[in-house]
């Protein structure tokens, strides 16, 4: 849990949110690359983003999981 919490204080905005210009403070770890498709349960594969975002891109990842099966 120390990892999630130097990501978070590495990133305190949503990374997804400040793209488009806004300032959401981030409030979950996020794999850029889910484990499940391979990515690295490391800090270049982590990044911080906001509720709202990480349930979205959850959900995209549940469609695109069920499309690839
Ligand atoms: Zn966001």
């Amino acid at each position: 849990m120390r990892e999630r919490a130097a990501v978070l204080a590495e990133e305190p905005f949503c990374r997804v949110c400040l793209e488009r210009g806004l300032q959401v403070a981030s409030d979950e770890v996020d794999h850029v690359v889910p484990l499940a498709w391979g990515g690295r349960d490391d800090r270049p594969n982590k990044q911080a983003l906001c509720t709202p975002c990480h349930e979205a891109k959850s959900k995209a990842e549940r469609a695109e999981a069920r499309r690839r099966s």
